[in-house]
This record gives C-alpha cells, sequence and structure tokens, in this order.
C-alpha cells in the first residue's frame, strides 16, 4: 500500500465527499448518547460491564467461546500472531495482506516470525497455491504453525472469499497442523455481501477479529475472538502490548450500538460502490473494478494521470480518495456517505479528467 496522505491544509477546500477510507467516519449522535450512557468498571480487572457485554456478545455472534476487547486491529493481529506463533516460525498469507504490508513489520519485531505471502487474484489464493506452499516438515524448514486469510481482502479490491474456499483451506491447513486466523476489519461486509451468518463464516477459524472503526463506524476498538484457551493467552500480550484499558465501556458502548445498527446498513455502502463503480465507467480513461462490497478501485492510466494526481486533482475540487499503486485509485463508501454525494464525487472527478 502506497497510499497519498488525506491533505486538510489550509490551501485545500472543504471536503465535500470523503471517500479517503472507511475510517472516516464519524459517531453518530446516537452512537454518543449510547457511549455517555454506559456502565463502566476497571476492563483491567475484567470490572468493566459493557466491555464484558460486547465481548459475550462478539463470541455469541461468531460461535466461538470467547472474545477480547483490544483498541485496534492492527493490535489483535498481533496479540493473535503472538499467541499462534514462536520465534522462526512461518506464516502463510496473501502477498497483499495487512499483516504484511502494513503493520510497521511488526510479526517480526514482536513474534520475531516470517510471512510467505502467497499469490493469486482479487487478494485471493485457492487450495492448490497453498497446498504447493506448505513445506514438508523438516529441520531445514521453518515451522508453519498458522494460515491468515483476511475478509474482505483489502487491496484485492474489497473482494469476498467464499465460504467454501475459507472451509477448505482451513482444512487443509489443520491437516497440517496449523492454526488458522482470520483479518476480519471488513468481515461483517463480507457476510452482508454474501449472505452468509458470521458464525458460518468463520466456523473454520481459530481465530478472528472485527474492526468496529471501519464501516461500522466508531472511533475506537476492535474485538479478537477465539476459544476461551485462546483468549485466556491473548491476554497476558494484550497486557504485555499496553492493551488493557480502564473505563473502556464508553467505548464499547459505541461498538455494541454499532453491532445494533449499522450491521445491516453496510448494504446501502455496497450499493453506493456499484453506483460508483457505475458512474466511474462512463468517464473516459477510467477502468473500474467491479466491487463486491465498499470499496471500489480504479485504473487511471487511460487518463494520462497517475493515481496520485488525479487524487490531487479531485482533492482540489473537494472530493477525497486514495491511492494504491501508480494508476490504482481507492474510494470506499461509508457510513457518512449519501447516494447524492457518490453522484457529486463522480461528477467532480469527471470534471477533473475532462479538464486534462
Ligand atoms: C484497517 C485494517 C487493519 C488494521 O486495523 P486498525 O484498526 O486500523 O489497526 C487490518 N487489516 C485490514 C484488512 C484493514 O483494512
Amino acid at each position: 500500500m502506497d497510499y497519498t496522505p488525506l491533505r486538510m491544509d489550509a490551501s485545500q477546500p472543504p471536503l465535500r465527499v470523503n471517500l479517503y477510507s472507511d475510517t472516516q467516519t464519524r459517531p453518530t449522535p446516537a452512537m454518543k448518547a449510547a457511549m455517555l450512557a454506559a456502565e463502566v468498571g476497571d476492563e483491567q480487572f475484567g470490572w468493566d460491564p459493557t466491555t464484558n457485554l460486547l465481548q459475550e456478545r462478539m463470541a455469541a455472534l461468531m460461535g466461538k467461546e470467547a472474545a477480547l476487547f483490544l483498541p485496534s486491529g492492527t493490535m489483535c493481529n498481533q496479540i493473535a500472531i503472538a499467541t499462534h506463533c514462536r520465534p522462526g516460525d512461518e506464516i502463510l498469507a496473501h502477498e497483499t495482506a495487512h499483516i504484511l504490508t502494513s503493520e510497521g513489520g511488526a510479526v517480526g519485531a514482536i513474534t520475531g516470525a516470517q510471512i510467505t505471502g502467497l499469490r493469486g487474484a482479487r487478494g485471493q489464493f485457492d487450495a492448490d497455491t497453498l497446498r504447493a506452499a506448505i513445506r514438508p516438515k523438516s529441520r531445514y524448514a521453518p515451522p508453519q504453525t498458522l494460515l491468515e486469510i483476511e475478509q474482505t481482502a483489502n487491496s484485492g479490491g474489497g473482494a469476498v472469499w467464499k465460504v467454501e474456499t475459507i472451509n477448505q483451506l482451513c482444512a487443509i491447513a489443520h491437516e497440517n497442523g496449523m492454526s488458522t486466523h482470520m483479518d476480519g476489519a471488513r468481515l461483517m461486509n463480507a457476510c452482508v455481501a454474501a449472505g452468509v451468518a458470521p458464525k458460518d463464516m468463520v466456523a473454520g477459524m481459530d481465530s478472528l477479529w472485527l474492526d468496529f472503526t471501519k464501516g461500522l463506524g466508531t472511533g475506537v476498538g476492535a474485538v479478537l475472538v477465539g476459544s476461551h484457551e485462546f483468549i485466556g493467552a491473548a491476554w497476558r500480550w494484550k497486557q504485555r502490548l499496553g492493551g488493557s484499558m480502564r473505563q473502556s465501556g464508553m467505548l464499547a458502548a459505541g461498538c455494541i450500538h454499532a453491532l445494533d445498527h449499522h450491521i445491516d446498513r453496510l448494504a446501502d455502502d455496497h450499493a453506493n460502490a456499484k453506483r460508483l463503480a457505475r458512474g466511474l465507467a462512463q468517464v473516459p480513461g477510467i477502468i473500474p473494478e467491479e466491487p463486491e462490497t465498499n470499496l471500489v478501485f480504479f485504473n487511471t492510466e487511460g487518463t494520462g494521470m497517475t493515481a496520485a494526481q488525479l487524487s490531487d486533482r479531485a482533492r482540489a475540487q473537494g472530493v477525497a480518495v486514495s491511492t494504491n499503486g501508480r494508476y490504482r485509485v481507492r474510494a470506499c463508501t461509508h457510513l457518512d456517505i449519501t447516494s447524492a454525494m457518490i453522484d457529486d464525487a463522480v461528477q467532480a472527478i469527471g470534471a477533473v479528467v475532462n479538464a486534462t
């Protein structure tokens, strides 16, 4: 990911349409009210009733035994990896996986494990690719202890892994003595788009997490889910890394509000993503990838502009998008984006292209 930063300096006009990321959402008034009303206690001791409720709800939703509230998705990934793996272990994941490209080398820095990036279209790989990456066990080979799957595949265009594929890959991993972990930053987008219940989507996973700060619209929070044993071991890493909190119930209440009110509406984000792709397909030189969820990637090469140039010029028109490669732009739909804003963005980008 070579993101261009979102420019908010005084030289820029006010932002009308912020498609830069689905992390750009702001808590709604109803979410803020729920946060203010939260019952709280000291989370580090297990005394925060609202955090406990969020953890119980997440374990039940995902069909697992236990859950752990953490400040961020990155910390969920790193704690899960530290819990599953030992120094020197090998993790198999897609070559564009967030754990490989976007977590500051934390897998090497914290666990001391290595990641082998597998190839495949749309951020995904198949059973043959996984089988080919599994080495015969020997004293030369690193112990392969973890399979990681990112649902949805962010750099893969927000693509949804089919539940059948996930189950097949998890079975292969388990047969080979590996654990399975899902980076579920946008897991609920995948479940809504595919019409698959979360517990069915993650049945093969030993651990998984969901981000509340993407399409679900909170300011802070992610929840890691797994067995009692796994979450017990993860607690030590939470403590070690400074992820233990105090009156975190105010944050957890925002997440509970999101579970109750912001899941079904992800379908609106997906419809807006399709609307955006359809609109952009009419702009000469722009080739959108087919969106499956709330991420819209498009190629700018035919416009004569790089992704960074298009993004700069769109920003000057009050429309923010991000970049992912020389000619690849990423636009995200989310809670704060309406269909009228999509039409506005298409017009602005069309004007930018026509002006070159
Ligand atoms: C955003 C994201 C993360 C990291 O989550 P944070 O809450 O920002 O730390 C991990 N994986 C994927 C696929 C993401 O999109």
